[in-house]
């Protein structure tokens, strides 16, 4: 007889792993709208969408990102696959566009080539506030131009995508330098560090040895209190990293983006060279609601409702983001990150090619939004309705749907109810504007109502008319006039 045990095993409901999410139904709407900033921006700057496979060689990442990083030393979904073939889970984005970029010679294509990523990433880290094991990354990459202006233009970019989503945000800006002046500061920080060896965590004590840099942004208290003295980057480039930096900073200043200079931002991963930057969300201070005065009478309605104030006027956040001092590396909330990688393209067996790129993440910019209830428009709401009563007007009303659609509406129907109650019920719940009704009546006469939700008031118009009839009135409420093609009359 089997045992108990085993059976209650295998009948134990299959749960979401650690440190993963599903995206409902109801929260896509944050997913749609960053997917339309990025779109936007891209779109504006001139980028090219790459998609490149979650699964790469293992070796992409350890060549690329660097053996010694905790990405790869301690976060990365490593596993043989059936061939025997040693793959993982992409951690970060910069690696694939690389190895993209080598493998279809777009070296031969005009430089820059300018390319962005949105989609999910993994990294086996502790789950914890703003930190996932699958989370989602969107990321611009210019590979093929050294210019510093790019990198003032990149970081604009970056800057400005929050700006424009009226999220507060802080530039930090720092220069790493490169191969070169690695090797010189290198030697410098390993004195300072040798001496407060102790006070070092165990992480940072081997560090020491095989990659001194990540000392400055450990997330440990003591390691980051001596962070705060440690020799800075800045002072340690060669003249031309210094120069490149000085014109990157002079460009920043050029376009009035506020930036911080931030001398112990190194960024987690090998590939960086020079200009280094993060952004960082401005620390939330919800608005102080002003109470009125209370009366006395009010007072003892409080009390006897148990006092539900305090509940009204919780924000509900989800999920709760870290609180940082201000004058502390923030460990887990940069928005996003990035730098230069020159030396990455040469170092994946491709000719040397410079290039700069930026990544930001997209749950801890939605955790943002929502903490600050800032508008993020209701993209996919339907506009209008489209309603039927009789199978001939229903013929009609297909075709009308699609019309509608095409000259650029979001149109909402129900198809399958037959009676105009259960239609008008559904079009209030969705809550469109309008609601386009076509009967048999209108079908003899050559014309269809059209109903405000709001107010109910129904009007007749030839049916020949209905989308600028319907554009004309959704102008009304604010809705942008739509671009439509004169020839798409509806017959
Ligand atoms: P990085 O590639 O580490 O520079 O990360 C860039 C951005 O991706 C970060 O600033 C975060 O917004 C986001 N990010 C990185 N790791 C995670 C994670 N484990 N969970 C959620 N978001 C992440």
């Amino acid at each position: 007889m089997p045992s108990t045990k085993g059976s209650e095993k295998i009948k134990k409901t299959p749960q979401l792993l650690r440190g993963m999410k599903d995206i409902m139904p109801e929260d896509q709407q944050w997913w749609d709208f960053i997917r339309m900033r990025v779109d936007n921006v891209a779109r504006a700057y001139g980028f090219g969408r790459l998609d490149t496979p979650l699964l790469e060689d293992a070796a992409l990442f350890t060549r690329s990102v660097g053996k010694e990083t905790d990405i790869v030393e301690k976060e990365m979904y490593t596993f043989e696959d059936k061939n025997g073939s040693l793959v993982s889970l992409r951690p970060e984005g910069t690696a694939g566009v690389v190895r993209a970029y080598i493998e279809h010679g777009m070296l031969n294509r005009p430089q820059p080539v300018k390319m962005y990523y949105l989609g999910q990433f993994f990294r086996y880290d502790r789950p914890q506030a703003g930190r996932y094991r699958q989370f989602y990354q969107f990321g611009f990459e210019v590979v093929g131009e050294q210019n510093p202006v790019i990198d003032a233009q990149v970081m604009m970019l970056a800057f400005n995508f929050y700006a424009e989503i009226n999220l507060p945000v802080t530039l930090q800006v720092n220069s790493v330098g490169c191969g070169e002046c690695h090797d010189e500061y290198r030697k410098v920080l390993v004195d300072y560090y040798r001496s407060r060896k102790n006070s070092l965590c165990e992480d940072c004590k081997r560090r020491l040895q095989k990659n001194p840099l990540r000392l400055l942004d450990c997330k440990q208290e003591d390691c980051q209190v001596l962070a705060q003295d440690a020799p800075q980057t800045v002072d340690h480039l060669c003249e031309e990293c210094n120069e490149h930096f000085v014109k990157v900073l002079e460009h920043l200043d050029e376009l009035e983006i506020p930036y911080v200079l931030n001398s112990r931002l190194v960024r987690g991963l090998d590939y960086y060279t020079r200009t280094v930057f993060e952004i960082w969300p401005e620390p939330y201070d919800p608005p102080k609601i002003e109470e009125p005065e209370e009366t006395d009478d009010k007072k003892d309605r409080h009390k006897k409702s148990g006092n539900k104030k305090e509940e009204e006027i919780e924000i509900s956040v989800e999920p709760t983001p870290i609180e940082e001092p201000k004058n502390k590396m923030p460990s887990q909330n940069a928005l996003g990150g990035g730098g230069r990688y020159d030396d990455l393209v040469e170092t994946m067996g491709g000719q040397p090619t410079p290039a700069i790129g930026f990544s930001g993440g997209i749950e801890r910019l939605i955790t943002e939004l929502r903490l600050r209830n800032l508008p993020i428009g209701d993209i996919e709401k339907p506009e209008v309705f489209v309603a039927q009563l009789g199978d001939s007007a229903r013929k009609k009303a297909l075709k009308l749907f699609e019309d509608l659609r095409q000259a650029g509406f979001k149109v909402a129907e129900s198809f399958s109810k037959d009676g105009l109650k259960p239609q008008m019920e559904l079009a209030d719940k969705i809550g469109v504007k309008f609601a386009v009704i076509i009967g048999q009546k209108e079908i003899m006469d050559g014309t269809i109502l059209i109903r405000d939700m709001e107010s109910g008031i129904q009007e007749t118009v030839d049916f020949k008319k209905v989308i600028p009839e319907v554009q004309k009135r959704l102008e009304k409420y604010g809705v942008k006039a739509k671009v439509i093609d004169p020839r798409k009359t509806v017959i």
